[in-house]
């Protein structure tokens, strides 16, 4: 076979987090680094290793690491900032600076935080983001990649595949573009790009014996500003001509930027075909014709955890094929495989056969790659036996009775006004409201979780293991629910939660009771450093057996006179946190999580709770990366929000909470989402969420955070009641409820019930102050 095959990366936790446990230990000093050095080489062998066995024919160097891949490129470039720079010398080993870094170091009185994290782009992994400053400059320090290179030339030199083709390496480095859009100091970090060029220009200089260098510029697919896109023309005009470059982006469609990059003297361009729709596709394709580009075609989603469509990425690969011939063509993966789990086998005999035979993580795409590079060369049959098994697999999804449900599609294709409207509008709701909850001016709340202590966790373990009985762990979480109610009433808060001991994750506990999620052994995929999630798989319509909340929530309300808040995640966020089926839309999918929340909303009530929260915390990270396609995701966000909510009479309250968000751009959505009450967590002060609010003149009511429940500080009242002072400039009093601005879950029990005393206190003082 001649046409070239490869992934953009590949799992670096090892098949059985093998790494992360590597990590962990070592940095609570159980083992040493000779321990972690050797976990690590052990587990980028084993992913040389399983890419030479699939066929993989370019094989991308230097995408492992320690913690995260920015971060290496922030030490690679000697962008370490100065507060690093000064321990360096205290510090045992090398690596030790870079964890200092990622996750701050305090020992042997060096005490330094951890720089700052952020999500890379739409994905659930967080990268450190660069800190850079007006006066900045960098240097080279390559010795890491260049070890890379040397460990996997060791590995794979020379070898060739079953089909005699050499396989050659590929070194990976962020791109410069994307190194200084992703940093934070500088108003404008792009004007340091004259100064990084060099630096580039020296690295490729080394690297001038490789075929290819993979070089990333994920911010091709978003959005630009003038000055960004002259960054892209000068940066590659200048590095293109230094080595073979093959530039990627993933995540988001090209659009206006392919001319940008494809004009530019690259060797290569990484195309995402999973996110082209065909007309960005059909237009990429006409630019491509014009020059003499090669495309990396990322065809297998390594992002997702679904088979491929092989007969429908065939046929588009032939598209492609027809446009600029296969001389220009290498089939890959459409991102790296960092996002995916490490390999599906782990799941025999753990998931369904239903759902197991839809499904392939990182090892199984290997294995897609190349079956569709040999039937694109050598012809379908070639790879009949491959192409027979996706079509069944795709039939078999379309009969299931495991993943269809008619009743679930019928609701959702008949979704109408009564669905997404409450009875009567807010006015109405709180007149009604008012009468019935009968609560104080200010009044005061939590946002659902109270401390997941030590103990509460042991006895969740002991129950996993056998060691206490069903019966023995339901009396245990009665009796802590009962304390955290008790020791609500006597702080004298007037809306009560119930803590949510029962739960682990907000999603998953939600997704174990739902029918259409499963649940994987090991498909873990990193989140940051060692922290590793599995998240749910949506593989088929969602519905709600029998109700999930609403024995918890009754028992709840029966401890007290006080009104209960009921708990409940929201449709977006549990299909955020999870692998979602890639056979609908997405907005169907979320509308059919909605429908079975709904059902909930209204046994909650019948149950008699008479104040619901649905938590969206994800609503705000699920805006799509292109502006262009945002207004459509937030239709169809509300909507299923609406749906879980509307449902219940003009007197019961509906809640809900959002986390971490910068909301300016999403206020007219969050106001269309139509809730009573509003709680919101902010990134920066909740004063500049207010301002905002007061300008789109939210109509409802709005639980304002008087204190950061992410430190262990626990401010005065006279501070949390001039959150409430100021606010009083752009709300009406009566809008105003008082809360932590986010769940109490990691926090201790001494410092959650000093905090909320000073809470109820400032709430006293300014009923007087200001009623
Ligand atoms: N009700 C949830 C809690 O308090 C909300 C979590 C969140 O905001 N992410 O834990
Ligand atoms: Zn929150």
């Amino acid at each position: 076979m001649s046409l070239t095959t490869t992934v953009l990366g590949y799992p670096r936790i090892g098949v059985k987090r093998e790494f992360k446990r590597a990590q962990e230990s070592y940095w609570k000093g159980k083992t040493d680094i000779r321990a972690l050095q050797d976990s690590a080489a052990k587990v980028r062998e084993d992913n040389y290793h399983r890419m030479l066995e699939a066929g993989i024919s370019e094989i991308p160097v230097g995408d492992f690491s320690f913690y995260d891949h920015v971060l290496d490129c922030i030490c690679m470039l000697g962008a370490v900032p100065q507060r690093y720079r000064e321990i360096a010398a205290k510090l045992d080993q090398p690596l030790d600076l870079f964890f200092a870094m990622a996750r701050g170091h305090q020992k042997d009185g060096v005490d330094v935080g951890a720089m700052e994290m952020t999500k890379w782009f739409d994905t659930n992994y967080h990268n450190i983001v660069p800190e850079l400053s007006a006066d900045q400059s960098f240097t080279l320090d390559s010795s890491r990649l260049h070890g890379l290179l040397r460990e996997a030339k060791d590995i794979i030199g020379g070898k060739a595949l079953a089909n005699s083709t050499t396989v050659t390496l590929r070194p990976v480095i962020l791109g410069p573009v994307s190194f200084l859009l992703l940093s934070k100091g500088l108003e404008q970090p792009l004007t340091l790009l004259d100064k990084l060029l060099p630096v580039y220009g020296q690295l490729l200089a080394e690297l001038g014996e490789y075929e290819h260098i993979q070089i990333e510029e994920p911010f091709l697919g978003l959005d630009l500003d003038t000055a960004a896109k002259d960054a892209y023309r000068k940066a590659y005009s200048v590095l293109g001509a230094k080595a073979k470059l093959f530039v990627t982006s993933y995540f988001a469609p090209l659009r206006e930027n392919a001319e940008i990059i494809l004009s530019q003297p690259i060797e290569t361009l990484h195309i995402d075909f999973v996110n082209n729709s065909e007309a960005e596709v059909n237009a990429i394709l006409a630019l491509l014709e014009q020059g003499n580009v090669k495309v990396s075609a990322g065809i297998v989603d390594g992002r997702n955890v679904w088979r491929n469509k092989l007969r429908q990425s065939l046929a588009l690969l032939q598209k492609i094929v027809a446009r600029i011939g296969t001389e220009r063509l290498i089939v890959g993966s459409s991102c790296s495989l960092l996002h995916s789990p490490a390999d599906l086998s782990c799941e025999k005999g753990h998931l369904s056969e239903d759902v197991y035979g839809q499904l392939a993580f990182a090892r199984q795409k290997l294995d897609e790659v190349v079956a569709l590079a040999k039937g694109l060369e050598q012809g379908e049959a070639a790879i009949a036996a491959a192409l027979a098994a996706s079509d069944a697999a795709i039939e078999a999804r379309k009969n299931s009775e495991v993943i269809n449900n008619a009743g679930v599609q019928q609701r959702v294709a008949n979704i109408n006004s009564k669905d997404t409207e409450r009875q009567g509008p807010f006015v109405q709701r709180r007149e009604k409201q008012v009468a019935k909850l009968n609560l104080p001016l200010f009044p005061t709340t939590t946002i659902g979780s109270f401390p997941q202590t030590a103990a509460v966790r042991k006895k969740r373990n002991a129950f996993r293991k056998g060691e206490i009985t069903a019966g023995q762990y339901q009396a245990y979480l009665e009796e802590e629910t009962i304390q955290c109610i008790r020791m609500q009433s006597d702080l004298d808060l007037d809306v009560l939660v119930h803590g949510e001991f029962e739960r682990t994750d907000m999603v998953e506990y939600f997704g174990e009771q739902l029918d259409g999620l499963a649940f994987t052994a090991n498909g873990w995929v990193q989140s940051y450093g060692s922290r590793c999630v599995r998240p749910p798989v949506i593989y088929g319509d969602v519905s709600r057996p029998k109700p999930m909340t609403v024995d918890w929530m009754s028992f709840a309300q029966q401890q007290t006179h006080r009104p209960m808040k009921a708990m409940l995640t929201g449709p977006i966020t549990i299909l955020k946190w999870s692998f979602v089926r890639d056979d609908q839309p997405l907005s169907r999918t979320c509308a059919q999580i909605a429908f079975a929340l709904r059902d909930e909303v209204l046994d909650l009530e019948k149950a008699g709770l008479p104040i619901i929260q649905i938590d969206e915390p994800a609503i705000r990270e699920a805006l799509p990366l292109r502006k262009a396609d945002q207004k459509t995701y937030l239709d169809w966000a509300v909507q299923s929000f609406r749906i879980s909510a509307a449902g219940v009479q003009d007197e019961t309250q509906v809640h809900t909470h959002m986390c971490y968000s910068e909301f300016n751009e999403i206020m007219d959505a969050i106001a269309a989402m139509d809730t009573d009450v509003i709680s919101i967590e902010a990134s920066r002060s909740q004063l500049d969420i207010l301002k905002v609010m007061s300008e789109a003149k939210y109509p409802s009511e709005i639980g304002l955070g008087v204190y950061d429940i992410h430190s262990p500080r626990v401010p005065e009242p006279k501070e949390m009641a001039d959150v409430i002072r100021k606010a009083s400039q752009y709300l009406e009093n009566w809008q105003v409820w008082i809360n932590p601005d986010c769940g109490l879950k990691t926090r201790d029990w001494p410092e959650t019930i000093g905090a909320l005393r000073r809470m109820v206190e400032a709430a006293k003082t300014l009923r007087e102050e200001l009623a």
